[in-house]
């Protein structure tokens, strides 16, 4: 393999896990609660809150579209 060919191939192979990377989907958690910023179970790492931020956002989605007021 020539030196410019295998240049080619590793900067395309940085590239790609480059673009690998910041394809990552943001609604993906990266391990830390977007709500009290603690460490997110390592069952629940792709989840964007730890579990009882999780049950919390839950209570306040069932009062927001529920019967209470404010
Ligand atoms: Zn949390």
């Amino acid at each position: 393999m020539k030196a410019d060919e295998w240049a080619r191939d590793l900067e395309m192979r940085e590239r790609e896990s480059c673009i690998e990377h910041a394809r990552k989907p943001l609604q993906q958690g990266n391990g830390i609660c977007v709500d009290c910023l603690e460490a997110v179970e390592p069952e629940r790492s792709s989840s964007l809150r730890c579990i009882s931020c999780e049950q919390d956002e839950e209570h306040r989605q069932r009062t927001r579209y529920g019967h209470r007021h404010g």
